[in-house]
């Protein structure tokens, strides 16, 4: 029997010990054992239909104001426990202060900006979609197009980058639409999400039932979804296909949303000048840095004129050479781990499938680590390749969920911005440039093909939110290769909770709607 604290799921209002062994969580940096997740002998059945029965209908009974204050509290309770989501982010993901807080405190931030969204919606119960139009000749009878929360619960199947970012900014709109919520966290770093839903639960700020979290194996899940349930995924295209295939979706027409990988890109303009190219090359090496390069909106491909290749790849490779990489405890530290041995060996595999087309020019390896054991830790340094040839296909395909990013020379922009499409679809792109003009015509150019385009000028140099930081305010999704899914973009967000409906009848029962 293993001494390794052993993390409770929590389903149908009650806590739950796994039946089997489990997966022992590791510090990545150190190598050691942290705590045990398992989901073996849940009644998933017998959860979910706890949530849609009694947590659903609870939730419901309030109005948007209601549930909306019920977040602003869970966001206090939260902020009160900061400090343990900080030790665990240390401890399972490997990652340096400011790297925990795009996790935690971009968590709490969402939810906090739901709470305020979620007053503005008022008393109300259902939402009206539209003005009413009239459907014949006689004003009498016409068509209101409504809102209205699904009768079903909110299974979130997250990726293992965001433990904390990733269950509220899907928890908030959901809770707040009077949503019941599932999270199944990736197991790797289960454990901060685990502690989130214990903390919120614990101070009985929802109805029971309303918050689960199940930890370990995704087993059974699919399986327990009904009709009006919804099920948001983030994770790998790979997976992703697996879940589009299940029964749930294909024969049940269960709703899903679907945030996958995402080959994101930068885009120089042709006559940005020196300023614009300090600020590609500022971003560049952030986005490559921040959580060690694991985050879906990362910057992966950078394009810049053909002339400026070289200067590109210095200024990029200069602002790599100081990023100190090792153990997140260490206070010099700016770059931790990657979140485990199995994401340290992908990474090294995609690095050598984009050097079959693509040369080193910033090389990670020459970055010593700091108070870490390179046989043991799980950090690698910041690795920038280049191709001057920026046609193989590979170069735009391969998502390096790490530290790395390839530089591609492009000719007319025409045809840079055609080498952006060629990620067939992401989360983001970021153009860097002086003239509004030229700025507005590319961002035009790549909206339907992005689901955010970031624009970046030398008037908002310390303004701008960052390429890869996600607002609860802007949509976040991409389609094509990205999963097509669509979250946040403030009370848009609420849209996958509710069901439109048309109802149509005469001018007085629409007027009480
Ligand atoms: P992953 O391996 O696809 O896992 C994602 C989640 O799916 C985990 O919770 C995993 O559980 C679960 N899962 C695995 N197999 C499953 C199955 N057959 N049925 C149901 N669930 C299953 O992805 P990851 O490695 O955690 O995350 C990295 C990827 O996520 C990257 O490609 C990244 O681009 C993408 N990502 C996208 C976004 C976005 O918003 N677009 C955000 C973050 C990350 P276990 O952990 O227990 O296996």
């Amino acid at each position: 029997m293993s001494t390794i604290e052993l993390l409770p799921n929590h389903l149908g209002g009650q806590w739950h010990h796994g039946q089997g062994a489990g997966s022992t969580l590791l510090d990545p940096v150190l190598g050691t054992p942290l705590v045990r997740v398992d989901a073996t002998g849940l009644d998933l059945a017998a959860g979910f239909a706890h949530a849609r029965q009694h947590a659903g209908p609870a939730l419901r009974a309030l109005s948007y104001a209601q549930r909306a204050d019920l977040l602003a509290r869970a966001a206090q309770v939260l902020q009160s426990h900061r400090d343990d989501y900080y030790a665990i982010a240390t401890a399972n993901s490997g990652t340096v202060k400011n790297d925990s807080a795009v996790d935690i405190d971009g968590g709490l931030f969402t939810l906090s900006t739901y709470a305020k969204l979620g007053q503005s919606l008022g008393e109300r119960h259902h939402l009206l979609d539209g003005e009413s139009v009239r459907l014949g000749k006689d004003p009498l009878f016409q068509s209101q197009h409504i809102l209205s929360p699904i009768r079903g619960l909110a299974l979130f199947i997250n990726a293992f980058n965001f433990p904390s970012w990733g269950l509220w900014e899907k928890a908030a709109p959901a809770l707040l639409s009077g949503v019941p919520v599932v999270v199944k966290p990736a197991t790797a770093t289960a454990w901060l999400t685990q502690r989130m839903v214990q903390d919120v639960v614990n101070a009985g700020i929802f109805p029971p039932g309303a918050l689960s979290v199940v930890c370990g194996s995704s087993a059974g899940l699919l399986d327990a979804l009904t009709p009006f349930d919804v099920l948001s995924f983030t994770g790998s295209a790979d997976t992703a296909g697996v879940i589009r295939r299940h029964a749930a979706l294909a024969e049940r027409s269960v709703r899903s949303n679907i945030e996958a990988d995402s080959v994101n890109s930068a885009l120089l303009l042709p006559d940005a000048g020196d300023e614009a190219l300090d600020l590609l090359a500022k971003e560049v090496a952030r986005e490559m840095t921040v959580k060690s390069g694991q985050k879906c909106t990362a910057i992966r491909r950078v394009f810049v004129p053909d002339a400026l290749y070289e200067r590109a790849a210095q200024a990029i490779s200069a602002r790599l050479a100081k990023t100190t990489v090792g153990n997140p405890r260490n206070e010099s530290v700016r770059m931790g781990a990657l979140v485990s041995r199995s994401q340290f060996e992908a990474v090294q595999a995609g690095l050598a499938q984009l050097q079959t087309q693509a040369q080193v020019l910033h090389d990670g390896r020459q970055h010593a680590l700091v108070d870490a054991d390179p046989a043991v830790a799980c950090c690698l340094g910041p690795t920038l390749l280049g191709s001057r040839d920026a046609g193989p296909a590979v170069l735009h395909d391969t998502e390096v969920f790490g530290p790395v990013a390839t530089l591609l020379p492009y000719g007319t922009l025409a045809q840079g911005l055609d080498l952006v499409r060629r990620g067939q679809g992401s989360l983001v792109a970021s153009v860097y440039g002086q003239a509004a003009d030229a700025l507005r015509h590319a961002a035009l150019d790549l909206a339907d093909s992005h689901g955010r385009v970031h624009v970046i000028s030398p008037d908002v140099a310390a303004l701008h939110t960052g390429h890869g930081n996600v607002m609860p305010q802007s949509l976040h999704g991409g389609p094509g290769r990205a999963g097509g899914g669509e979250e946040l973009g403030g009370l848009r967000a609420l849209g996958f909770y509710h069901r439109r409906s048309a109802i149509q009848a005469a001018t007085p029962v629409l007027a009480g709607l």
